[in-house]
């Protein structure tokens, strides 16, 4: 019999969160709740921590606080509030900790995770874009497993099983492309944030369905891969592939190519990382080679997604650079999800802030985070400027 694994969920109200939540549903006996966190829905983490019996919520905003108790109220649920309880909660020594909580917010928790030294499996890229080294050195030190859960990273995973990463000629990142792959660059002047936010093939949050639009997603993806699996940027090679059904590839210094192919459903990789390094049943649908038909590649179009040219530029020149690219992403993408700047302006700003950054070799997290503020305030200051 194995033993009962002790898990927290950090973004348990979000797209991710509710995949791992659902997974766990479904083998009650294996798993005990720990932590769960949210931001801004103390309902929905009151009415998630009671369903899976978890013994804490936190709440990040603690203007949420007295919603959240109110809703625990009897349960006999710890609640907790602020950044520093959601720090304390990824202390608590979870064996298994999904990272799902979204944007530069889920650093300090993760690393917190990382340094405790369970698993911590990753979905919030944007901590590891913005503080990879660090990210990695602490998980070297605590003896902590980092398990990828990007579908395109955890397929990497799973084509490296058992190589080695000095036998690895290239990875190939393969993207949609996303809504607008096939659309010119004025039409895109004009896109809404409701067509930005309907993906064709997956399902996500907002925040990660922009970023898919700009392709700034994949950018991300690719500085996310160059820490998990240090090849050299110049080795991740990003190949668009709109079925989504290739979920990334491997080819090794004999020519030999691995993918890993699977229906578009984050609870595939997300069972990965659960049952790591065994192997468990899931509800997502397997493929149907007859219906899927065929499989398209074509070359991204730095013109039409330039994010992804800043992306490479940012990773390549490192320090705190990728943290900068990020901050100035965050804020520009959610200004345009608040309609305050057009679709094209996402790029833009990020351009303008990273060339406007002269550069810093961030050697711990209170410089990463820095970098980040700065960035976002510039961003800001260029988003308002747009507006007027
Ligand atoms: P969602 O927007 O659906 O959920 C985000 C979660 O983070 C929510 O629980 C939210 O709480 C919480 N959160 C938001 N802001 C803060 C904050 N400031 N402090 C603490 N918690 C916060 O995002 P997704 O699930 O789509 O994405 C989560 C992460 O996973 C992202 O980094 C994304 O890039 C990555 N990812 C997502 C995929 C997907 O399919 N969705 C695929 C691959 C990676 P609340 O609900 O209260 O706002």
């Amino acid at each position: 019999m194995t033993a009962v694994r002790s898990i927290s969920v950090f973004g348990a109200t979000g797209s991710v969160g509710a995949s791992t939540l659902d997974l766990i549903a479904r083998s009650p006996d294996s798993y005990r709740v720990l932590a769960l966190t949210a931001n801004s829905d103390p309902v929905g983490l009151a009415r998630c921590a009671i369903e899976h019996r978890a013994q804490l919520a936190v709440i990040a905003d603690e203007k949420h606080y007295a919603a959240l108790r109110d809703a625990l109220n009897g349960t006999g649920i710890e609640a907790a509030a602020g950044a520093g309880a959601l720090i304390d909660a990824a202390r608590l020594g979870a064996d298994w900790t999904m990272a799902a909580i979204v944007g530069c917010a889920g650093l300090e928790p993760t690393l917190a995770a990382l340094e405790s030294g369970g698993t911590v499996a990753l979905a919030n890229k944007e901590s590891l874009v913005s503080a990879g080294q660090l990210m990695m050195e602490a998980a070297r030190l605590s003896g902590a497993t980092l398990l990828p859960v990007d579908s395109e990273h955890n397929a990497i995973f799973q084509c490296l099983a058992g190589s080695k990463i000095a036998d690895v000629r290239r990875i190939i990142l393969t993207a949609s492309g996303g809504p607008f792959r096939e659309r010119s660059l004025a039409a895109m002047a004009a896109v809404t944030p409701e067509e930005a936010v309907r993906h064709p093939n997956w399902s996500m949050g907002a925040k990660i369905s922009i970023d898919s639009a700009t392709m700034m997603n994949k950018g991300l993806e690719l500085i996310e891969a160059g820490h998990l699996f240090p090849v050299g940027l110049n080795r991740i090679e990003i190949t668009v592939h709109p079925q989504s059904v290739i979920h990334s590839m491997v080819e090794y210094r004999d020519r030999s190519t691995i993918a890993q192919l699977g229906s578009p459903d984050m609870r595939l990789p997300i069972a990965h990382a659960l049952a790591w390094p065994e192997r468990m049943d899931s509800p997502c649908e397997p493929l149907d080679f007859t219906t899927v038909g065929r499989l398209d590649f074509e070359a991204p179009d730095e013109e039409r997604f330039p994010a992804l040219r800043l992306a490479r530029q940012a990773g390549e020149a490192g320090g705190a650079f990728p943290a900068v690219l990020n901050a100035a992403n965050e804020v520009a993408v959610a200004a345009f999800l608040d309609r305050r700047i057009g679709f094209l302006d996402i790029s833009a700003i990020v351009e303008r802030v990273l060339s406007g950054y002269s550069g810093n070799k961030p050697a711990k997290i209170a410089e990463v985070l820095d970098a980040d503020r700065h960035a976002r305030e510039a961003a800001q200051r260029l988003t308002e400027s747009v507006k007027a």
